[in-house]
C-alpha cells in the first residue's frame, strides 16, 4: 500500500506528490492525464519566479520535477470509485477504470476541474485564438482590443467588469432574459462606459479568420434575428465543473460539485485530503493549486505520523 496515493497530476497533484515524496513516504500519482488543464494552456505568465512560459513546457517540467522524486507514477488512470477506510486508521481504496485497485493509508484527490464549454462553431477552431476561459489569466492579452463574455452569472459579470478595465470594449451576452449575477455586480456593470449588455441572446457561432477570432454571431430570442459582433476575444464564462463526479455519495462536496476541505486540506473522511480546483478553495488559479497540493501533502504526512 501506499503511504500517500494522489489523484490527479496537475499543478495541485504534482505538488502533492513532490512534498509526499521528499518526506522519504511511499508515493503514487494516478492520474487521467498527467499536466492537467495547463497541456490546453497557451502562455502562462502569472506562475511567480516564472516570467513566461507556455502550457506543454509547464506541464512537462511537472512531470520531470515529480519523476525526479521515488514516485510511481500511473498515468492515464481514471479513478472511478472511492472505498473509505473501513475503521480508522485503515487503507484507503480507489478502484480504477482498468479495473484495477490501489490502496494508500492516506489519499490526496487533486482532479482539477473543467471550463464548461458554449458547444458552439468556432469555440473548438479558435481555443487559445481568441477564445479563452480564465480572465485572470488571458485578460491582458486583449489589452485595447474589443471582447464579449458569454454567460451573465456572476463569473461571467466579473469577468466583465475586470476586462471593462483591461480592453476597449466589452459585450456580454446572456441567453437568459436576465444576468443571473449579484445585483451589486449588475449595477457595477452598468455604471462602466465601455459596456453593452444583450440578454435573451443566444450564441450561435464564434467567427474567424487568418486562425484569429473576429467576431461573434448570436440571435435574438425575442426577434429571432441573427446579430454579428466584430471583436477579437471570446471569453467563455458559463461554468467550470469540478471533476468529482465519481466522489458522489462518499466525499462530502459543495453544492457546486466542489469538494469541502478545510485550511489543510482535509475533507470530511478521515486520512482524505484534497487540493487545488477540485475544491472549494476560493480562485482556481496554477499558483493556489500547487500551494494546496503542497497544504494537502504535509497534511497527509501529519496524519501518518499521529496515526
Ligand atoms: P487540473 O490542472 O485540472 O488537473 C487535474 C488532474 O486530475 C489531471 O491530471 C486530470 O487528468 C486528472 N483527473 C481528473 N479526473 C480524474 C480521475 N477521475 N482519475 C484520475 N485523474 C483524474 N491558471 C493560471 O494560474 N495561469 C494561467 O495562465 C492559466 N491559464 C489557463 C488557461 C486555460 C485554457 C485553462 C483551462 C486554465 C488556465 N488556468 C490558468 C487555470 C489552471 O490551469 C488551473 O487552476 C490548474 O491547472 C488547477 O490545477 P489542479 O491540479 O487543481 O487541476
Amino acid at each position: 500500500a501506499f503511504d500517500v496515493l494522489v489523484i490527479g497530476g496537475g499543478p495541485a497533484g504534482a505538488a502533492a506528490a513532490v512534498y509526499a515524496a521528499r518526506k522519504g513516504i511511499r508515493t503514487g500519482v494516478a492520474a487521467e492525464r498527467f499536466g492537467g488543464q495547463v497541456n490546453d494552456t497557451l502562455a502562462i505568465e502569472n506562475y511567480i519566479s516564472v516570467l513566461e512560459t507556455d502550457g506543454p513546457k509547464f506541464a512537462a517540467a511537472l512531470e520531470a520535477h515529480t519523476r525526479a522524486y521515488d514516485v510511481d507514477i500511473m498515468n492515464l488512470q481514471r479513478a472511478e470509485k472511492l472505498i473509505p477506510a473501513a475503521q480508522p486508521g485503515g487503507l484507503v481504496e480507489v478502484q480504477l477504470a482498468n479495473g484495477g485497485s490501489l490502496k494508500a493509508k492516506t489519499v490526496i484527490l487533486s482532479t482539477g476541474a473543467r471550463w464548461r464549454n458554449v458547444n458552439v462553431p468556432g469555440e473548438a477552431e479558435y481555443k487559445n485564438k481568441g477564445v479563452a476561459y480564465c480572465p485572470h489569466c488571458d485578460g491582458p492579452l486583449f489589452k485595447g482590443k474589443r471582447v464579449a463574455v458569454i454567460g451573465g452569472g456572476n463569473s461571467g459579470i466579473e469577468a466583465a467588469i475586470d476586462l471593462a478595465g483591461l480592453v476597449a470594449h466589452v459585450t456580454v451576452v446572456e441567453f437568459a432574459e436576465q444576468l443571473k449575477a449579484d445585483a451589486v455586480l449588475v449595477k457595477k456593470l452598468h455604471s462602466l462606459p465601455n459596456v453593452t449588455v444583450h440578454t435573451n441572446a443566444q450564441t450561435t457561432e464564434i467567427t474567424g479568420a487568418n486562425g484569429k477570432v473576429n467576431g461573434l454571431r448570436y440571435k435574438d430570442r425575442v426577434t429571432g434575428v441573427e446579430q454579428h459582433i466584430e471583436l477579437e476575444g471570446v471569453f467563455v464564462q458559463i461554468g467550470l465543473v469540478p471533476n468529482t463526479e465519481w466522489l458522489k455519495g462518499t466525499v462530502e462536496l459543495s453544492k457546486f460539485g466542489e469538494i469541502i476541505v478545510d485550511a489543510k486540506g482535509q475533507t470530511n473522511l478521515p486520512g482524505v485530503f484534497a487540493a487545488g480546483d477540485c475544491t472549494t478553495v476560493p480562485y482556481k488559479q496554477i499558483v493556489i493549486a500547487a500551494g494546496a497540493g503542497a497544504t494537502a501533502a504535509l497534511s497527509a504526512f501529519d496524519h501518518l505520523i499521529r496515526n
